[in-house]
């Protein structure tokens, strides 16, 4: 489904040139759950900005599902952004003073009709075990249960890929191996593809596969 080949990216700055990936070759089939690990600076987020569409590569090539992400303009890719992709970040990003079914409801908007969008969000958020706090505010959460909200508003809009960076970085590890068993029933569920950024191995194993960067370079990868 993603295929990466001699992908390249170079930071240039006034001060310095960095190349933060180095030649990587990464294929990942539809339906993987895949760990990113690797110390900081090792290229992690780097990667995800690419594979999620959001930056480009300095050079290499970036096929999905056989299409390569550098021909689009950049109105295509940002539509094949937001139908292929969802994303999790380590802040959960929540608009404050906002209900966990209003905040699910966002991404679908302008595309369905309120009783809709209202059914769709409420079903996202019982797919991650927290239908009984829809109408709480971020506030009123715990930083799992706020995580599980910005879960359920990645799968709103049906993505085929869930990308997260670092979704376990401010929960304890209790907490975080919950999360975790979320992302593994969406893989085996639904066949969603996840891809995750950790630096913890607990937490990476929760995967079926495991890659390391190290200086922008994948140093191993490994079946779990
Ligand atoms: P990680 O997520 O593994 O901590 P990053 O992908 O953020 O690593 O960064 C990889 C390398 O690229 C680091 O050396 C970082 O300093 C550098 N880098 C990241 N983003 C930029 C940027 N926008 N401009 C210049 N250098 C950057
Ligand atoms: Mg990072």
């Amino acid at each position: 489904m993603i295929e990466l080949k001699n992908l390249t990216k170079i930071y240039k700055t006034d001060a310095e040139t960095v190349n933060a990936l180095n030649s990587i070759d990464l294929d990942i089939s539809s339906g993987q759950f895949l760990s990113i690990m690797g110390q900081s600076g090792s290229g992690k987020t780097t990667l995800m900005n690419i594979l999620g569409c959001l930056d480009n590569p300095s050079s290499g090539k970036y096929l999905i599902n056989g299409l390569d992400v550098s021909s689009l303009s950049d109105d295509q890719r940002a539509r094949l952004r937001g139908e292929l992709f969802g994303f999790v970040f380590q802040s959960y990003n929540l608009i404050p003073r906002m209900s966990a079914l209003e905040q699910v409801e966002l991404p679908l908007m302008y595309q369905i009709e309120n009783k809709d969008r209202k059914l769709k969000a409420a079903q996202a958020l019982e797919s991650v075990g927290l239908v009984d706090r829809m109408h709480f505010n971020p506030n009123q959460l715990s930083g799992g249960q706020q995580q599980r909200v910005a879960i359920a508003r990645s799968l709103v809009v049906d993505p085929q890929v869930i990308l997260a960076d670092e979704p376990t970085g401010a929960l304890d590890s209790n907490t975080g191996e919950e999360i975790m068993a979320i992302f593994r029933e969406l893989v085996e569920i639904k066949g969603i593809t996840v891809i995750l950024v950790t630096h913890e191995l607990h937490i990476a194993e929760f995967a079926s596969r495991v890659i390391t960067l190290k200086d922008g370079l994948i140093i191993s990868d490994k079946k779990v």
